[in-house]
């Protein structure tokens, strides 16, 4: 089953290609850029952050059902994510949609106050995508904090995770695949 990429047109440019060819590796599957125009909705103005799932119900609602797309559908965008309860949120599945979102705001360096480095973004965008496009895949969350299936709470644990899944979700992967 092929996964979807949509990259928001304000999520950082460039590194596209190298974030699509980390998911590719590590899902062992060929994510496909598409391009359509999608408007970002639930912006909360107290909080200045953008509500996860109302993204998610626009994902769902119009675009799927507006444009022939089959198959997993990630959201790359740049707007800071919450859900209730929750300071924020580095990225949100809901499997039984097949639609994830994920946000490059806290990914970057320079959010931590350090120096920007694209290597860093992309390693951190093509972890928290191939998690949430894990989700949709089928998988759960780990408790290997080196899986890439993991849930960091912090940038730190997000970097503790490697580009790869552990043997167990890999493993639980590819018998999804085959069935
Ligand atoms: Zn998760
Ligand atoms: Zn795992």
């Amino acid at each position: 089953m092929g996964v979807n990429i949509l990259w928001d047109r304000q999520a950082p440019e460039g590194i596209e290609l190298p974030v699509i060819r980390m998911i590719a590796r590590i899902l062992e599957r060929e994510p496909e850029l598409i391009d359509y125009p999608f408007l970002i909705e639930g912006y909360d103005r107290c909080r200045n952050q953008h509500d996860a799932q109302s993204i998610l119900d626009r994902l769902q609602d119009t675009f799927t059902r507006r444009y022939p797309i089959s198959g997993p559908l990630l959201l790359v965008t740049s707007r800071d994510l919450y859900v209730d309860g929750c300071d924020f949120v580095f990225g949100l599945a809901r499997p039984t949609c097949d639609v994830a979102v994920v946000s490059t705001a806290r990914l970057g360096n320079e959010y931590y106050g350090r120096t920007p480095d694209d290597a860093d973004l992309i390693d951190r965008t093509a972890k928290e995508g191939a998690h949430e496009l894990g989700h949709l895949l089928g998988l759960g969350h780990c408790s290997n904090p080196e899986c890439v299936m993991f849930q960091p709470r912090t940038l730190d644990e997000l970097d503790r995770k490697k580009k790869t899944l552990c043997p167990a979700c890999r493993k639980a992967l590819r018998a999804r695949e085959e069935n």
